[in-house]
């Protein structure tokens, strides 16, 4: 018999700071709202300070755990940050299955939790007798790609989604013209894409997938995904889950918080490309005349650039977020940072800054952003609208979303066939997003958004509802297999 005490649910995030920051939020949740205990479990390979941190915030009543290491040591030099985190994953199943057998006898374990790459981890929780669950961490318009992927991949063998005449579209989701679509996917002789369209098939074992979004948000796809259909897992919208403000005490230690103390309400422009993002040294350049040319303040957390030598790969960066090369504002064009600093319109910090606190702060005005969709949910749930400018993994498509079904994103105008974004409408598509039409529009969108979004969370609210449903779910037996 299982052990008597509150329910208790097992967590394990891939790595990536933007994996595991939101699963520490929905234990917080778990705990918080709905009486249970947890365990958080993590990757060795993961072990960062920030992590470190961010795991030592957790309420008692949740602990964290990291299964041991695993060799990854025969994979081919520069394989992709998917293989990488979908093989620790496979390779790790011993390890987990005695870690949830373990939990098992020693607490009311009811359910287990993987993230995007843990689908291969599922089966995991068969031993221990509870059902496997997924959290996904980006939004309904990537999950539906996901779960239609093999579906795809067989229909066009041959063909790149870049080469498709027409934009994917998928049941209730915004269009994706194909050059937009999922990086990983972009290349279909890869590992990475083989192990996704692997991941989108493995989606369809798990007993139900909650989704890190809100329903205003995509109104179309969560009307469609929201309805169970005998093909997939019921789709769970929870979201946002993010960090809430009594959590967001991150330390400062660059003195943006100060600064932004100074300016006047709804002044700044929020310049951050997630936790491993970069830009080309060119296109920073770029960006740093645009952001001059355009005479709005700005906060702005600059990374090494892309080919400067200590971050070439973005998946470098990508277990420790905190991490840059030395000085990345030494790659600044000479005299920028000191004339930027005298007219008191700009500040630079290097490499992190308090994310969270900076787009709960009044004088933010709107975030530049790389379209992370943690960063996306932030931006939204604080009613601060978006430049977008995405770089990889789901973000073009998620801007394709922010832009065009939820309208809270403007975009500059690329007029490069590379792809280089020029000062003049860098500088353009922020006076914009401040002073104009469209700017106005997108901050009244995201107004509403942020009142939906808040209000979603609240006890009657759309996804505190959802996530009470599932919960109902893990508490009540006999309710379970009908919902397989
Ligand atoms: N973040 C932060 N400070 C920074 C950059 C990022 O606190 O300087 C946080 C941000 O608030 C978000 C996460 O790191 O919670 C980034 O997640 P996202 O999904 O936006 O992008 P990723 O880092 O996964 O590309």
């Amino acid at each position: 018999p299982a052990p008597l005490g509150p329910p208790h649910v097992a967590l394990l995030s891939s790595p990536g700071m933007g994996h595991v920051a939101p699963l520490v939020e929905l234990a917080r949740r778990l705990h918080d709202a709905h009486g249970f205990t947890a365990t958080l479990l993590t990757y060795a390979s993961s072990d960062s300070a920030a992590q470190r941190a961010l795991l030592a915030s957790l309420p008692p009543g949740v602990g964290a755990a990291s299964l041991p290491p695993v060799p990854l040591a025969d994979l081919p030099a520069g394989a992709a940050i998917e293989t990488l985190l979908s093989v620790e994953a496979q390779r790790s199943v011993p390890a987990l299955t005695a870690a949830l057998a373990d939990l098992g006898a020693r607490t009311n374990l009811v359910a287990f939790v993987a993230d995007l790459f843990g689908a291969d981890t599922l089966r995991a929780a068969r031993g221990a007798g509870v059902p496997g669950y997924l959290f996904f961490p980006s939004n309904l318009l990537t999950l539906s790609l996901m779960l239609h992927l093999p579906r795809l991949d067989a229909e066009n063998p041959a063909g790149e989604f870049r080469d498709r005449p027409d934009p994917v579209r998928l049941p209730g989701c915004v269009p994706v013209p194909g050059a937009d679509v999922l990086q990983p996917l972009q290349d279909r002789a890869s590992d990475a894409y083989r192990w996704m369209v692997h991941h989108g098939a493995r989606y369809r074992d798990a007993a139900g997938v909650l989704v890190n979004t809100f329903d205003a948000a995509e109104p179309g796809a969560a009307a469609v995904l929201r309805q169970p259909e005998p093909w997939r897992p019921p789709v769970y919208p929870i979201g946002p889950v993010i960090r809430q403000p009594e959590q967001q005490q991150q330390a400062d230690p660059t003195g943006c918080m100060d600064w932004l103390d100074a300016q006047p309400d709804r002044s700044v422009l929020f310049v951050s490309f997630g936790s491993g993002g970069a830009l080309p040294r060119a296109q920073m350049e770029e960006l740093a005349r645009g952001l001059a040319l355009s005479g709005e303040r700005f906060l702005w957390v600059v990374r090494s650039p892309t080919d400067a030598a200590a971050s070439s790969n973005p998946g470098e960066s990508y277990y420790d977020g905190s991490r840059s090369a030395n000085d990345p504002l030494s790659s600044l064009p000479a005299g920028f940072v000191e004339e930027t600093t005298k007219a008191a319109a700009g500040r630079v910090v290097p490499s992190w800054a308090p994310q969270a606190r900076v787009l709960g702060h009044r004088a933010t005005a709107a975030m530049l952003t790389h379209c992370g969709w943690n960063s996306a949910l932030e931006s939204m749930a604080n009613g601060v609208p978006m430049i977008a400018w995405p770089l990889y993994a789901e973000q073009r498509q998620n801007a394709v979303l922010l832009c065009e079904e939820a309208r809270v994103a403007l975009r500059p105008r690329v007029r490069c066939p590379d792809g280089m974004v020029l000062a003049d409408d860098i500088a353009e598509v922020v006076r914009e997003m401040v002073h104009g039409e469209k700017g106005a529009a997108a901050r009244a969108k995201v107004a509403e958004l942020q009142e939906a979004a808040t209000r979603g969370l609240q006890p009657g609210g759309v996804s505190y509802e959802t996530l009470a449903h599932v919960v109902a779910q893990w508490t009540t037996k006999g309710v379970l297999p009908t919902d397989q």
